[in-house]
């Protein structure tokens, strides 16, 4: 049997006040699919009303320092994503790793410290275009995964990873179901490479232009755990049919 799917939006930087109404109607509306487990990354500030408006339902961040504290203005620790109420966050999304110039190393960092203080963690990781076209996707994603892996996953909070090709990503074009399947069973080699038998529990997820149209198709590939979900999870009529269909892949 497959691995419970983890369907988890990304808003990015998008969401105020008003928006907690769509917060709401994507917990309640998610609670109908007890075989998902779901999830919303919301903008750090939204994070602690987010999380007082659903409780229960899973809040994360979209980002974390790997430091505990200290003079790094601007940024979040994630005790402080904790204390806020998120229980994972995103981590090493390409959108960071591109504009943020996030290395491999800062992003196992940031992986550790979440994962260290109890938080989830959801670890991106994705080919450009052009290593696609080149033909490197995957060895470009294993040298990603071996940079950027947390060490120790013994505690009790969950790592996840994302593959998130960064040419899918709002652009409406997704991989091949077969470039999927190749991705993520590479993927499964080298997480149980790295961490034995554990490794076949991590939850893969794919990410980039999941919407309710192919999500179906998406969720029966082999090693598809879920998925990570941007501009469609935004709205509850655009989010909740995509949570359904990973119910329905469980067969539930
Ligand atoms: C993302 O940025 O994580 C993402 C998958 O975006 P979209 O679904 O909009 O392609």
């Amino acid at each position: 049997m497959g691995l419970k799917k983890l369907v988890a939006g990304n808003w990015k930087m998008h969401g105020l006040s008003n928006d907690l109404d769509e917060v709401k109607a994507i917990a309640t509306a998610a609670a109908v699919y007890p075989a998902v487990d779901v999830a919303l990354c919301v903008p750090a500030i939204l994070v602690e009303r987010a999380a007082r408006a659903v409780p229960g339902f899973a809040i994360g961040g979209q980002d974390v320092h790997h430091a505990e504290k200290g003079a790094h203005t601007g940024c979040t620790s994630a005790l402080m994503l904790l204390d806020a109420g998120a229980s994972l966050t995103i981590v090493g999304h390409s959108e960071r790793r591109e504009a943020q110039r996030e290395s491999d190393s800062e992003v196992k960092a940031k992986a550790e410290a979440a994962l260290s203080v109890g938080l989830g963690v959801i670890l991106c990781v994705g080919e450009s275009l052009e290593v696609r076209d080149g033909g490197g996707a995957v060895a470009a994603v294993m040298q990603q995964l071996d940079g950027s892996l947390p060490d120790d996953i013994d505690g009790e909070a969950e790592l996840a990873v994302a593959y998130e090709p960064i040419w899918a990503i709002g652009t409406g074009k997704i991989p091949t179901e077969s470039e999927i399947s190749e991705m993520h069973a590479a993927i499964r080699a080298r997480l149980r490479e790295r961490y034995g038998d554990a490794g076949s529990g991590i939850r893969i997820l794919y990410g980039g232009s999941v919407k309710s149209s192919n999500a179906a198709e998406i969720f029966a590939i082999r090693d598809v755990d879920g998925a990570l979900v941007g501009g469609a999870s935004l709205k509850n009529q655009d989010f909740v049919p995509i949570v359904a269909a990973a119910a329905a892949v469980s067969g539930k």
